[in-house]
């Protein structure tokens, strides 16, 4: 028949089986942070159940006490696992040397195994058979040995709590979730334990304690397989931190250096290793007052980045680093802590230095570019001695005339002029004299001409007047004028003074054509009937009678 006792046994059975199966999985998994320590205590659970359940099944009194005492090789591991996995949790490693491991392991061991010789019964001070069913069930009657053991027991599993605690205070993100769940696995074996005392189940002589560490186990093996995830990342940011490019100085809430990269130690030109613990004015040189500026500005928290560049070691070449200061909350303490990064930002300032002058040349090139480009089409219409415009511009204003006469139906008169006997001007008098008498001749025409008419130097020594709504006659007349104005003036040069005369055809459209160039052909041929009928005179191409005029003859056809 199957009793309360036989129940117990199997259920501890089962309990030492599966913190085995739990111990094998953490041992698998010792490479990640807490792993070992939660190995060693549950391996504390194989041994602890695995020998309750020997207990629970023997009958006999040196059975039962043989099994009692067999619970102290494992029960003594819970404690020193669960101080050391809160160790490795909260990463407290400098502290932990083997000797100190030690120190926390060898007591407890120590006070668990005085149970074997009970010296003078301080330990088990007698044995009190407790009637479980059918079964008698032998419990101890503790003296001062096991209570030196449980209270030291007891005190590294609630220093391990308050650490666990502390972590969980601090934690956050993904980082929170794992913590929570190392807390309640933490909790639940005070649970258990206020359960058992309080004796609220009617469970005779059952002792939770194991049952509760196994959730402890299980939960915690789960924060850790989490966890090895999350360990990742410190030994990237690690990583990171040392190769990166950037400097990296981590300033403690009395600003002293409490970390600087590779980086770090280069930019600001301080020879190796971090000068930790040191006042951050002897690794922050010359940027200290600009950092230590910012870092009041961050004093409420969040980030701040420095408005300038700042020079650092300006002897012979000046580098110049951008810097961002960051308050890291270390919690409890009344300052924060500084996250310091520096950028090197020489080369950047020295590329857009040159970028810049590159670009005020290219700008300055630019405007001389355009300054030529308009003088050059200025030379191209326009002609320098006279400054007028030349032949080229005729493009320009002829088809909008012509369009306009047509439109408006009016004459288009064409005067085309030619100095006579210009080369000799030049041969007997100078070339100088020659440029004198175009500038003389073009003046005559521009004070002759009306706003609205287009005078042009067509060749060398030949020039042309548009005249808007005129025909041949006002042409021939006004042109007349001009050829007289001409011979007037006195021409000017270094060495005397000469007068010139010119020849003039005349034309119209429509008289003469359609086109413009139907104009001034007609204007040309004129001009050359004007020079065949002895120069100094003007000639008006034939109109629809067909006959010809020129000044001081009337010639037929
Ligand atoms: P004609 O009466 O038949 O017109 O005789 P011409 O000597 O004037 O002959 P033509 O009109 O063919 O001669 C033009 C001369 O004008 C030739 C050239 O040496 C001169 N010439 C052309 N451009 C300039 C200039 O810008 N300055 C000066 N000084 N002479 C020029
Ligand atoms: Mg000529």
């Amino acid at each position: 028949m199957v009793e309360l006792h036989h129940i117990y046994a199997a259920l501890f059975a089962v309990v030492a089986a599966i913190a085995f199966a739990l111990t094998a999985v953490a041992w698998r998994h010792r490479a990640t942070r807490g792993a070992r320590p939660l190995a060693l205590l549950m391996l504390g659970i194989v041994i602890w159940a695995g020998a309750s359940a020997a207990m629970w099944s023997v009958p006999t009194f040196p059975g039962q006490v043989f099994w009692l005492r067999m619970m102290s090789l494992g029960t003594w591991m819970v404690p020193v696992g669960f101080l050391n996995l809160a160790l490795d949790v909260a990463r407290i490693d400098r502290w932990r040397t083997p000797g100190r491991i030690a120190l926390i392991a060898i007591p407890p061991f120590l006070l668990a195994v005085t149970q074997w010789p009970n010296p003078g019964r301080l330990y088990d001070r007698a044995f009190m058979g407790l009637a479980v069913g059918s079964h008698t069930h032998y419990t101890s009657v503790p003296g001062p040995l096991y209570w030196a053991f449980t209270m030291f027991a007891y005190a590294m599993i609630v220093l391990g709590l308050v650490i666990i605690i502390r972590v969980h205070r601090r934690s956050s993100g993904t980082e929170r979730a794992r913590t929570t769940i190392l807390l309640i696995g933490a909790i639940v074996p005070f649970v258990a334990s206020m359960v058992s005392e309080s004796r609220l189940l009617p469970l005779s002589g059952l002792d939770l304690a194991p049952l509760a560490f196994l959730v402890t186990g299980t939960l915690w093996l789960a924060a850790l397989s989490r966890g090895q995830l999350l360990d990742i990342l410190p030994v990237a940011r690690d990583a990171l931190v040392e190769q990166m490019p950037d400097g990296v100085v981590v300033l403690d809430d009395k600003d002293r250096v409490a970390d600087a990269n590779p980086a770090a130690l280069n930019i600001l030109d301080v020879t190796r290793p971090a000068p930790v613990g040191q006042p951050a004015e002897i690794l922050l040189g010359g940027v200290t007052d600009a950092v230590f500026s910012l870092r009041e500005s961050v004093a409420g928290g969040g980030e701040k980045r420095g408005d300038a560049a700042v020079p650092i070691g300006c002897s012979d070449d000046c580098r110049y680093v951008d810097f961002r200061v960051t308050a890291l909350d270390t919690g409890s303490r009344v300052r924060p802590a500084h996250l310091v990064v520096l950028h090197d930002v020489t080369e950047e300032r020295r590329r857009k230095k040159l970028l810049e002058t590159a670009h005020a040349e290219l700008e300055r090139n630019h405007r001389l570019i355009v300054a030529l480009n308009d003088k050059l089409q200025e030379q191209a219409i326009r002609d320098p001695l006279t400054t007028l415009y030349n032949r080229r511009f005729l493009e320009d204003s002829l088809p909008r005339e012509m369009a306009l006469a047509e439109r408006e139906k009016t004459s288009l008169a064409f005067l085309l002029l030619d100095i006579d006997d210009f080369k000799l001007v030049n041969d007997d008098y100078s070339h100088s004299a020659g440029d004198a008498v175009l500038k003389m001749v073009s003046e005559v025409l521009l004070s002759g001409a009306r706003v609205a008419d287009i005078v042009r130097r067509y060749g060398g020594d030949e020039f042309l007047v548009v005249m808007v709504n005129a025909g041949t006659d006002i042409a021939y007349a006004r042109s007349n004028d001009l050829r007289k104005q001409i011979e007037e003036r006195r021409v000017v040069w270094d060495q005397g003074e000469f007068s010139i005369t010119v020849s003039i055809g005349v034309s119209s459209v429509p008289a003469s054509g359609v086109t413009a160039e139907d104009g001034i052909a007609a204007a040309d041929g004129a001009l050359y009937r004007a020079k065949e009928s002895g120069r100094n005179r003007t000639a008006a191409a034939p109109d629809r009678k067909g006959s010809w005029r020129v000044t001081g003859e009337d010639v037929a056809s």
